[in-house]
């Protein structure tokens, strides 16, 4: 059976390129970074490597990178480490509505654990956050502002440059969790004056298990995980050399290239959007309809009168890979926050299916999906009592 894999948001497979960097960290050089003998130093060598090609990757300082699990353990140790850091400056932070579990949990414990206060922005109808709205958030006491580059759900690139510039003027902290926009937005944390920064390997063709919090220097954050000295004493547990490596030619790859994939994947999605939507009734395109305000590689539709789980397990088992909400709480069967913040009724956000789109997909890939969603939704819609109320006038007034 074919099998097409359209579910590059929550995680792409390994280039070959980067497999290959990554193979003789695994048995041949396997020394701890850590350790002083030549074994060690060989590890170490690598890693800081990795650790230039990330910074040059964002404009940061090679001794601004410290390596972590990946993005969820980069979200907490921002987050956590600013807040425990900064109790004297203040106890108000700063975010958006829509941001990915790893950033809301994060402060949402804070809430619980510190009495935190917190600004959650609202966004409009496409995904975006209202510049005037957080100025107007701002309070004496703020710590931190924390949102994302880009959503996870329905691709919509936030104004980070502008919320920089923002939080600089005002001397406040800014995070963004950038786990969605490396390899896909161009991110200078000079120029966008970004003091933290979040990325994850496995959302642009590197490994699983690694990622990165970049820091500026002079920014205060609090340790969060104890343990040995690894990473200037700042983040203990020995260094993934393999995943590391494997991180830093991912991360090269994927800024070097990132006009030429934007530019494919774009005409890709945009494809796909334009044919289902002529083919397909009844359906929401959810997220920036300004397409340059958008991750290329999304497109998100709610699809009236059926649930995604539906439609989602019946083009599963045509073996195509979708997701409905967000990967991670996909097994919870809510209607997406993220949805529901731009305003889409909670009966049409649970009919709600994520297409991301990745560089081993073609336009077959596109053409045979549509058929193949067109297909499904038209049987799935023969089934449904109100979508049968509904197209026989019944409720159609
Ligand atoms: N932040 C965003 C926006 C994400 O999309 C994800 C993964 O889905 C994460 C954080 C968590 O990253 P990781 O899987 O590396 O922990």
């Amino acid at each position: 059976m074919r099998r097409i894999y359209l579910d590059h948001s929550a995680t792409t497979g390994v280039r070959k390129e980067v497999l290959d960097e990554m193979l003789p960290y695994f048995s041949e050089v396997y020394g701890n970074g850590s350790s002083q003998h030549s074994f060690g130093r060989d590890a170490m060598k690598a890693i800081d490597e990795a650790r230039r090609k990330v910074a040059k990757a964002i404009n940061a300082k090679p001794n601004e990178i410290y390596f972590t699990s990946g993005g969820t353990e980069s979200d907490n140790w921002a987050i956590k480490g600013a807040i425990y850091a900064n109790l004297e400056r203040g106890k108000h932070i700063i975010t958006s509505a829509i941001e990915h579990p790893a950033v809301m949990d994060s402060i949402k414990f804070l809430e619980k654990e510190l009495g935190i206060e917190v600004t959650y922005l609202k966004v409009d109808g496409e995904g975006i956050i209202s510049l005037e709205e957080l100025e107007r958030a701002i309070r004496p006491d703020t710590v931190l502002i924390s949102v994302m580059a880009a959503n996870n759900e329905m691709g919509a690139i936030e104004p980070i440059e502008e919320i920089g510039r923002i939080a600089r003027a005002r001397g406040i902290y800014f995070h963004t969790d950038a786990v969605q926009a490396i390899g896909a937005v161009d991110i200078d944390v000079e120029k966008m004056n970004i003091d933290m920064l979040s990325l994850s390997a496995h959302k642009f063709y590197g490994p699983k298990g690694v990622g990165v919090l970049y820091r500026r220097n002079g920014i205060r954050v609090k340790k969060f995980m104890n343990g040995g000295e690894q990473e200037r004493n700042q983040r203990a547990s020995t260094l993934n050399t393999s995943g590391i490596v494997g991180l830093g030619k991912a991360i090269e790859l994927a800024s070097e290239n990132i006009d030429k994939n934007n530019e494919y994947l774009a005409s890709l999605r945009d494809s796909f959007v334009e044919k289902l939507i002529s083919r397909v009734d009844n359906i929401r395109f959810n997220g920036p309809k300004d397409m340059t305000k958008r991750l290329a590689n999304n497109a998100n539709f709610s699809f009236e009168f059926i649930e995604g789980e539906s439609l989602l397990l019946r083009l599963d088992l045509d073996g195509i890979a979708v997701s409905s909400g967000s990967a991670c709480s996909s097994a919870a069967l809510e209607a997406s926050y993220v949805l529901l913040a731009t305003g889409v009724p909670i009966d049409i956000a649970h009919g709600s299916i994520r297409f991301s789109f990745g560089l081993e997909n073609t336009m077959e890939d596109v053409d045979y999906t549509v058929d193949k969603v067109e297909k499904i939704v038209g049987d799935l819609r023969a089934m449904s009592p109100l979508f049968k109320r509904i197209d026989g006038g019944e409720f159609n007034v």
